[in-house]
Parts: structure tokens; C-alpha cells; sequence
């Protein structure tokens, strides 16, 4: 077994299981009994992504950075023309309606 992946974010790990699982690697996810109690008091334990062939954890490792990276989480981008800060998931500013022209 190999650790491939660690977020303290259920719902993040919850998203590269399942990518993983898609490319048919088996793995699981460790801690999450201590993150979801909220009794253990030692703080956040940070979740961790492990597969169970050694050998996956190559490639377990590329599928995430490629499936998280573009899927969840887009840069933040500024609007030209009122400068407001928008979300990467946003193709149009929220306050103005201009379109990212930057993409
Ligand atoms: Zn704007």
C-alpha cells in the first residue's frame, strides 16, 4: 500500500477516490473517522488517499495532478473592466457581465 494523495478536505478526497476509481486503480481513504468525529482533539488530521498496489502509485499520482488540477479548481481571474475577482468556474464577472477575455 501507498499513500498517493493527502487534503483535509473530505469532499476533495471524496474527487480523487473517484478518479482514481474511474481509472480503475483501487484505493482508499485513511483518517476519515478522525476528521468526520470532531472528538479526537488533536486538531485536523489530514485525510490521505492510499493505494492498494504500490505499483499504481506512479500513475495514481499523474491522474490526480491532471484530473484535480483542471476539474476543481480553476485560477481566480481579474475583470478588465471592473476589477473584480472572479472564480475560475465563472466565464462572465459576476458583477459586471463581461466576459474573461483572458481565456
Ligand atoms: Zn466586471
Amino acid at each position: 500500500m501507498r499513500k498517493v494523495y493527502s487534503h483535509e478536505n473530505l469532499a476533495i478526497l471524496q474527487t480523487a477516490k473517484g478518479l482514481l476509481e474511474h481509472n480503475g486503480i483501487e484505493c482508499f481513504v485513511k483518517n476519515e473517522y478522525h476528521a468526520s468525529g470532531g472528538h479526537v482533539g488533536l486538531g485536523s488530521v489530514p485525510l490521505e488517499l492510499w493505494v492498494h498496489n504500490a505499483a499504481d502509485a506512479e500513475s495514481a499520482v499523474s491522474i490526480l495532478e491532471v484530473g484535480l488540477s483542471d476539474s476543481s479548481k480553476k485560477p481566480v481571474w481579474v475583470c478588465n473592466k471592473c476589477n473584480e475577482e472572479n472564480d475560475g468556474s465563472f466565464e462572465i464577472c459576476w458583477k459586471c457581465q463581461t466576459e474573461n477575455i483572458d481565456t
